[in-house]
């Protein structure tokens, strides 16, 4: 058999920003082989065709930051230390098939255990779901983010712990077991390293606006991740956290609630890429209380969600490169896997984007982000024919790519993973 398709009769979006055009794409096994406008290719003999009918052809859609957890509540404790590693996972395979349907064709984990690991099953085929980027673990200081401090404190280092939770950070202190950690983090697996500069919303004992970490610590976990051809992303909310993480040579900056104007000129001089993370702050903003965000949590969302809008839309204002993530977490309404494209709604919603520059952000921005701009994101001769076909045109309403009857076919590789 052949392993030539051909996708005719498309409305090409092809993800870089270009006005859409009628065309064809071609390809061959895993990759993108040819694309011609109307009828200019030729399609050669033994090609299985699939006529578009005028539909829409986007690039794969990727959400740069989520974390595979398999939690289905937003009881973080309980969800954390009470249900079976097991069963976590079995739950995160689900929502991997949810990601796919809706669209998704490659994540990048945030942060986490599974992630990390369960990569492997995906890239084998044994089971379906997004291609994934994955941090694995975190690395926090002491009281830092990512130390979990509504947990006892032997539970949250891998490194210590007898446990397995689906989170877990490296805690490290200094510049010495900073390097140390962020090379533990390469060895479990790390596409990226993932760093907390500041402190948070989930997190008890902090606030978003405390700086974590000095910026030779921070120097030291970039240049591990450079020495190892890989990057940093980093968890930064307060201001002097996200010029720490920017001036250490941080590449993605994930929520960015109290950017500034420095902050945005810096990113653009370094081209950083910023993930606002819009959806989550949303969400639980409308369902937290509903389903069992702790309170503290609750309280702090309140305090920071129009300055979080606001921030934001500075950053797109000084033309700060924004890239789509939506922080979710896993099955509960709140942050379900599969209705991530909100983030890009709400780009385009809260912060004035219009679709053409949201779809970018979904799409070539997120790629980048997640480090895999050669290989996927838009659609060029060449990169791997991850490519999703929308019934109607995102353009006029950026709604229908969060319908997911509207997305009727998604391509991985080349692989029909929806239909
Ligand atoms: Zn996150």
């Amino acid at each position: 058999m052949s392993d030539l398709v051909a996708l005719s009769n498309a409305k090409i979006l092809d993800g870089t920003g270009k006005e859409p055009f009628d065309g064809t794409v071609l390809i061959k096994g895993k990759f993108i082989q040819e694309i011609g406008m109307k009828n200019s290719i030729h399609i050669p003999k033994g090609s299985r065709v699939f006529d578009l009918a005028g539909a829409y052809l986007l690039p794969g859609l990727i959400d740069a930051h989520l974390h595979l957890t398999g939690f289905r509540s937003g009881d973080i404790v309980k969800e954390s230390l009470l249900v079976p590693y097991e069963v976590l996972v079995a739950r995160v395979v689900q929502d991997l098939r949810a990601l796919a349907n809706a669209g998704f064709t490659t994540i990048g984990d945030a942060g986490g255990a599974i992630a990390v690991g369960i990569k492997k099953a995906v890239e084998e085929g044994t089971i379906v779901g997004p291609r994934i980027s994955a941090a694995g673990y975190t690395l926090s200081q002491t009281f830092g983010h990512g130390d979990e401090h509504y947990l006892p404190i032997d539970y949250v280092d891998p490194r210590e712990s007898k446990f397995r939770t689906p989170l877990g950070s490296l805690i490290c202190d200094g510049v010495e077991e900073c390097q140390k950690a962020a090379r533990y983090a390469l060895r479990c697996g790390a596409d990226f390293i993932k760093v907390s500069a500041t402190g948070g919303v989930l997190s008890e004992r902090d606030r978003p606006e405390y700086t974590q970490f000095t910026i030779e610590e921070l120097r030291a976990i970039v240049q591990e991740a450079q020495h190892a051809k890989r990057f940093v992303h980093a968890h930064a909310q307060g201001t002097e956290g996200i010029r720490n993480a920017l001036l250490a040579g941080v590449k993605v900056i994930a929520h960015g609630i109290f950017i500034d104007e420095e902050c945005c000129k810096l990113a653009r001089q370094k081209d950083a890429i910023v993930i606002p993370t819009l959806s989550i702050v949303e969400h639980i903003m409308i369902y937290g209380r509903e389903i069992g965000i702790p309170e503290w949590g609750l309280k702090k969302c309140e305090q920071v969600y129009k300055a979080h809008v606001e921030n934001i839309r500075l950053a797109y204002s000084h033309g700060v490169k924004l890239a789509t993530g939506t922080d979710f977490l896993g099955g509960v309404k709140a942050f379900r896997h599969g209705d991530n494209a909100l983030e890009i709604i709400l780009m385009v919603e809260k912060i004035g984007m219009t679709p053409m520059e949201a779809i970018v952000a979904a799409t070539k921005n997120a790629a980048e982000a997640v480090g895999l701009l050669d290989t996927t994101g838009t659609i060029e001769p060449g990169k791997l024919a991850d490519l999703i076909v929308v019934k109607e045109n995102p353009l006029e309403n950026i709604r229908v790519l969060s319908e997911k009857n509207n997305i009727t076919m998604v391509f991985k590789e080349g692989t029909l993973i929806k239909s």
